[in-house]
């Protein structure tokens, strides 16, 4: 047994707390803010067994040039927002060459399809039954041309990953989520997906699962871990070993122990709206680079990607999902004053980072999980515990990638 401290209370971290705790080791979580209360709060709750293939950039000569003139809502960026991570965008965009892509959803796909299974056993022993919802998730096809690229997709993914699909003509669409008021060409329905309608909830659940189980939670600042002999000690907790969970901020964290870290940070934003007869599923509609999730809040309408610095008050991406949203269905006024908005840790090569930090005694890295990190926390933390108790971890997910 050993004392280990965690930092950062998101999906990750706490995922990473709870599986050491079931290995039999003494854990402090350390986060300067309530559990799941940033990037873990924000998503659109999807929890994804169907999202096999990691989000590649898109490379087709129309699509970048959508993007470089400003055009479209999938990717907005502006000067600053792209100097500050140039390189690793560039990485990012080579990476997303077929070759490339396909050797990173191998690994990618098999850890996307633990994850339902790994997160069953945490959500009932949480008693969060009452947030997850296991009925799938919809993607909307409004032209032919898109619904038989959907339908070659769904194909491949039952082949390759055993992925289940239902695709479905508009009619059907319509009898299965009658909020939809337009016709649309068709849609998929991933039926094996889950979907949570509290996403900062459920990783509340799980710290408070954590706590009931014997384990700290540490209201503090981890960005002065230090090494005092041979202990990690950060703000009043000290351990032999630490893992840095701090998702978008982990990078900051790790440059000061010698690993650069070069990460593609994918602002993205939502806002709740007042519905009186909300979808039954999450919804999203690609043509307007948007999901709709029903939660507790109201409709949660979340944006795709931004390469910014500073957030917009008024971000055209979710201006324009609104407007998409309510085309398809009757919302009302926003729930809240403002936006919340936040950074998808994305790494270049499309894969987390999982395992032991080169050069630096007992410190661990678990962050990096790009679009699917509320999906993949408990899954990766299991291959970070094990590796943890002297197991092999998995090659492609180690920090030592980075130092090549
Ligand atoms: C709009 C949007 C939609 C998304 N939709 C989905 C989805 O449907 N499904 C899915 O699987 N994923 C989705 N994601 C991605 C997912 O939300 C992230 O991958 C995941 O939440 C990352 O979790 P994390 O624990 O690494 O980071 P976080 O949840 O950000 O946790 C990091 C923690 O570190 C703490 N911290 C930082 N610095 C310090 C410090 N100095 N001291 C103490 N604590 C510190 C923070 O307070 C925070 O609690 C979406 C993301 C966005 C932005």
């Amino acid at each position: 047994m050993a004392e280990i401290l965690v930092l950062g209370a998101g999906m990750i971290g706490v995922s990473t707390a709870l599986a050491l705790q079931e290995r039999g080791h003494e854990v402090t979580i350390i986060d300067r803010n309530a559990p799941g209360r940033e990037t873990s709060y924000g998503n659109a709750g999807l929890i994804q067994t169907e999202a096999v293939e990691p989000y590649a950039m898109p490379l087709a000569p129309g699509a970048l040039l959508q993007i470089a003139l400003g055009r479209g809502y999938d990717v907005k960026w502006n000067i600053p927002g792209l100097l500050d991570q140039a390189w690793a965008v560039l990485a990012y965009a080579r990476n997303s060459l077929p070759a490339a892509h396909k050797r990173a959803s191998h690994v990618w796909g098999k850890l996307i399809r633990q994850s339902t299974e790994r997160h069953a056993p945490l959500v009932a022993a949480a008693g969060a039954d009452n947030i997850i919802r296991r009925n799938g998730y919809i993607e909307l096809h409004r032209t032919p041309a898109l619904m038989d690229k959907a339908l070659a997709a769904a194909e491949r993914f039952k082949t390759e990953f055993g992925v289940e699909a239902v695709l479905l003509d508009g009619k059907q669409l319509r009898t299965l989520e009658p909020s939809v008021k337009i016709e649309v060409t068709g849609a998929t329905h991933w039926s094996d997906s889950w979907n949570c309608s509290d996403p900062g909830g459920l990783v509340a659940a799980y710290a408070a699962l954590f706590q009931k189980r014997g384990g700290r939670i540490l209201n503090g600042d981890a960005g002065d871990l230090h090494r005092k002999g041979a202990a990690w000690v950060a703000d009043e907790a000290e351990g032999e070993h630490a893992v840095v969970a701090l998702g978008p901020w982990s990078p900051m964290m790790l440059a000061r122990y010698g690993l650069k870290v070069p990460m593609v940070y994918k602002r993205g934003y939502h806002r709740h709206y007042h519905m009186e007869t909300p979808p039954h599923h999450p919804i999203a509609d690609f043509a307007n680079s948007m999901v709709t999730s029903p939660m507790r809040r109201g409709l949660r309408i979340a944006t795709a990607a931004e390469l910014t610095r500073h957030p917009r008050l008024v971000p055209p991406q979710l201006k324009h999902a609104e407007e998409g949203a309510r085309e398809l269905f009757d919302i009302g006024d926003p729930v809240e004053a403002e936006p919340w908005t936040g950074r998808r840790p994305c790494m270049p090569d499309m894969l987390p980072v999982v395992g032991r930090v080169p050069e630096q005694p007992n410190l661990w890295a678990h962050f990096g999980h790009g679009h699917q990190g509320f999906t993949l926390g408990p899954v990766t933390a299991e291959i970070l515990a094990d590796e943890m108790d002297g197991g092999e971890g998995w090659a492609a997910l180690k920090p030592d990638r980075l130092k090549r």
